[in-house]
């Protein structure tokens, strides 16, 4: 298996600007071997597209590691776009993208991602076919893909727990850095499973609120990582494991929803040093893009639920695959996906290989 380190290079990257719109940014199609390159588009302040650039490369290889572990047909791709300074027309921003995507001839398919919502999407698809997120159809899925994002990240922490020796979160302390779309569904989750919560947001109104529904403790932005917990769940943005924070954490377990928790794949080496169960993110993450797979690729709302529902056996094949090579976690989820994506192997097949 390729335990390597280095980011693999993209099928292809395509430069988005159209000054009148204020579109700017780029689609990554990180791979198409498995089927359309599926991954959701970012609206995010970046000083430069050069860094846009970067994390569509990241997030992309992601969406491709994440749809092959998650039994999709489906490659990996990303949009990032530039949030415009001061004031923009938004349908006009997302009716150019969504021409963009046309253009690609369903290469790429696209859906929601951190800054974009489901009306964006709505105005994407007046340009093209090659979207998901849309509103759902009755007993179709579709929609936000929040809660099926939220409930795979709480499957896992079970998961992880288990790992542990603990037979449910109940009594766990979860600390949730990034109360958005995700991040509330899942506290409104943990809350109901009888976790104790201690949250932050960059917005506090998104603290405050979440403190008065669930009884969570609210704590600065900066002190979330500190905080005293068993398990830390980043469900705000990435990077926010580097060999910095690794120091400051508390917590057992990482879990969350955030696409690139780990700065770098040495830092999961670090959590792994410090006896810190990582659970890789895109393995975690995937009840999302399952359901807009679903809703694109015409599936059932019980097909979702249920592929949603085996996150924690597939968090937990990654994991026994990982002791069986006596490798971090998040080494043993990216060789198993390289794999996937080569046509080598199967997710069953190599655990029971290893
Ligand atoms: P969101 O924009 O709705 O929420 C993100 C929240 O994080 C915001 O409320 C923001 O204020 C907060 N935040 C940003 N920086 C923070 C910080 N340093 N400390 C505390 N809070 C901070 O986004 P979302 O849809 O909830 O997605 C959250 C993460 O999960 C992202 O990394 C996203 O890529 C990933 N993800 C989302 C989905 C999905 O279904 N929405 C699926 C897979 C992965």
């Amino acid at each position: 298996m390729n335990f390597s380190t280095s980011p693999a290079t993209p099928q292809s990257v395509h430069r988005l600007h159209d000054e009148a719109s204020g579109l700017d940014g780029v689609i990554v199609l990180h791979s198409t071997r498995l089927g359309p390159a599926a991954g959701g588009c970012r609206l995010w302040r970046y000083d430069e597209v050069s860094a846009a650039t970067r994390d569509a490369m990241r997030l992309a290889e992601g969406m491709a590691y994440k749809n092959a572990l998650a039994d999709l047909p489906l490659g990996g791709g990303k949009a990032v776009l530039r949030l415009p300074e001061g004031q923009f027309d938004r349908q006009r921003l997302f009716a150019a993208f969504g021409r963009a995507v046309a253009k690609l001839g369903g290469d790429y398919v696209t859906a929601e991602d951190v800054g974009t919502t489901v009306a964006d999407m709505h105005t994407v698809s007046e340009h093209c076919p090659f979207v998901a997120g849309l509103e759902p159809k009755v007993g179709m899925p579709g929609g936000d893909p929040s809660p099926w994002t939220a409930l795979g990240t709480l499957l896992s922490m079970r998961e992880a727990a288990r790992r542990h020796g603990c037979s449910s979160l109940k009594g766990l302390t979860v600390a949730v850095q990034g109360l958005g779309n995700v991040g509330s569904h899942l506290c409104a989750l943990l809350h109901e499973e009888g976790a104790r919560l201690v949250v932050a947001d960059m917005r506090a109104n998104f603290a405050d609120h979440v403190a008065a529904r669930f009884g969570a403790a609210v704590v600065a932005p900066d002190e979330i990582i500190s905080a005293r917990c068993d398990i830390f769940a980043p469900c705000a943005l990435g990077g926010v494991i580097d060999a910095k924070s690794v120091k400051l954490l508390r917590a057992r377990i990482v879990c969350g929803a955030a696409n690139n928790i780990l700065a770098t794949d040495e830092d999961g080496d670090r959590l792994a040093d410090c006896g810190v169960l990582y659970a890789p993110d895109y393995v975690v993450n995937a009840g999302g893009i399952i359901n807009v797979a679903a809703e694109y690729l015409g599936w059932s709302a019980q097909e979702a639920e249920s592929r949603v529902r085996q996150t924690g056996a597939r968090l937990g094949e990654v994991l026994d695959l990982a002791c069986a090579l006596a490798v971090p976690p998040h080494r043993a989820a990216n060789a198993l996906a390289r794999e996937r994506i080569a046509g080598l192997a199967t997710l069953p097949q190599a655990a029971g290989a290893a």
